[in-house]
């Protein structure tokens, strides 16, 4: 599982500054899904020395009212969530109150802290530095966020003190092969979109859950299952298992753990309340599909006794707020009842044989050809672009790559209607795709 760094600290110290410097390398799947936005406190982190899921605590207390006895929770379980607490102060406002008030209660957290002041460009760090020794969290680290200056000390710093993924030491042999076995499944969605229900329908007594055997106890992160003679893994890092049935009014709904299923599945069910309707949390749990380069599947889930009326509401408003999800099949289910359930494991092989298919460049540069004859790029400054060759540039998501002349050029619609064509004609479904543009030939 992703480690998780959370950042805290006062309002203007520069978190979410901070925030996107580490997280914005991984621009390039959204921008080819217009209307996607990305998460502005949930993000993976790329620079440093591995992946990680970094949290902006300051992007979360920062919303309106309404939501403030939520949004101080999610703080708090993005606190409780974390393996280590990035204390971020401002070298310009000096030690005040406020940070030693942080100071305090993250103590009292007992995680592992790194104390950091930011902003000492043009400041004499050495001298900055010295009063947050007061803070008594131990030596201070200079950097300056929005120049980009001591970051990768940093994550270097805070990497080693991460609790060794033991990834390769304990999971190798026991949980790792069963992890291994058949498409990895993550089931996310907002509270009480069905869940639990649903993962308690696919590992339905009339099936075979091969799970219980000694060492994997309800609160396993994988478990493997199969139906009609194949085998799949589910990712239940929410504890979701069984959960229905017992009535649990606790919010047991974190969007760290989704996003830790999400970058450890190789296929993400997106459950969607239909009586909810389509929200915000919606949007932002299939932006992190998106962005982690994920297949996915929809199930808008409680279809089950709906008007006619409310169906063709909820299928337009899901077609508006939802329209970057036009690549993934979608279903209609009861989780309650079953219906349509059984739909669900197809199309995630569906859509996990296409994350993972081999294009050919003969084909793909084929295609190309085709594509550019049937509707030609635009001229730019009296030229016109030329796309010469189309490769693969990598799997799962399928990445492809257009080698041409003024590529910079080639505008979002034109980008688009290669991107479209190319899943059309491939018949790649249920997985973002890439298109990168490369000078030369
Ligand atoms: P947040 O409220 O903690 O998320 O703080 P922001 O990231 O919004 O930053 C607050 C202000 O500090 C903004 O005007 C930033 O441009 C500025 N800022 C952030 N990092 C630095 C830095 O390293 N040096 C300087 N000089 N200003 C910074
Ligand atoms: P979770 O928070 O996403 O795990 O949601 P749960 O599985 O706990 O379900 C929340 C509530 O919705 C429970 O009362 C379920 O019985 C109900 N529910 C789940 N699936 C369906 C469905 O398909 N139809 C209807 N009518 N109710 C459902």
């Amino acid at each position: 599982m992703l480690p998780v760094i959370t950042l805290v600290g006062r309002p203007n110290v520069g978190k979410s500054t901070l925030f996107n410097r580490l997280t914005r390398s991984r621009h390039a799947l959204v921008a080819d899904y217009p209307g996607l936005t990305r998460d502005r406190q949930y993000g993976v982190g790329q620079l440093g020395p591995g992946p990680y899921i970094l949290v902006d605590t300051g992007g979360l207390s920062g919303s309106s009212d309404p939501l403030d006895m939520l949004t101080e929770r999610q703080v708090r379980l993005a606190i409780a969530e974390a393996d280590h607490l990035l204390f971020l102060v401002d070298a310009r406002d000096g030690c005040v109150t406020g940070d030693f008030d942080i100071a305090a209660e993250l103590r009292r957290t007992g995680k592992p802290l790194t104390l950091v002041v930011n902003k000492v460009d043009r400041l004499d760090a050495n001298q900055v530095l010295l009063e947050f020794h007061a803070l008594g969290l131990g030596d201070p680290l200079p950097i300056a966020a929005s120049h980009g200056r001591g970051l990768n000390t940093l994550l270097e710093r805070i990497f080693a003190a991460l609790p060794q993924v033991d990834a390769g030491a304990e999971g190798a042999d026991t949980t790792g092969a069963e992890a291994g076995k058949g498409i990895q499944i993550a089931v996310v969605g907002r509270p009480n979109a069905g869940k639990s229900t649903l993962i308690n329908r696919l590992l339905g007594e009339e099936r075979v859950v091969t799970s219980d055997t000694p060492g994997t106890t309800r609160d396993s992160l994988f478990i493997p299952f199969q139906v009609d003679g194949r085998d799949y893994t589910l990712i239940d890092t929410a504890g979701m298992r069984r959960r229905a049935r017992v009535t649990e009014m606790i919010e047991k709904f974190s969007v760290i753990k989704a996003m830790q299923a999400i970058d450890a599945c190789n296929v993400a069910i997106l459950v969607v309340d239909a009586r909810a309707g389509i929200g915000e949390q919606d949007a932002t749990l299939a932006s992190h599909v998106i962005d982690s380069g994920r297949a996915l599947v929809v199930a808008v889930n409680k279809w089950d006794g709906l008007s006619a009326d409310e169906r063709t509401k909820i299928k337009d408003s899901y077609e508006r707020k939802l329209a970057f999800l036009e690549f993934a099949e979608r279903f209609q289910i009861s989780a309650l009842h079953g219906s349509s359930v059984g739909l669900l494991l197809d199309a995630a092989e569906r859509a996990y044989s296409s994350a993972i298919r081999d294009l050919p460049t003969p084909l793909l540069t084929r295609l190309l050809a085709d594509l550019v004859s049937e509707h030609q790029p635009p001229l730019v400054h009296g030229r016109r672009i030329k796309l010469r060759y189309a490769h693969q540039g990598g799997r799962n998501p399928p990445v492809i790559v257009i080698h041409g002349n003024q590529v910079d050029a080639v505008p979002d619609a034109y980008r688009r209607y290669l991107m479209n064509r190319f899943r059309k004609e491939l018949g790649l479904h249920g997985t973002p795709l890439r298109l990168e543009f490369k000078t030369g030939s």
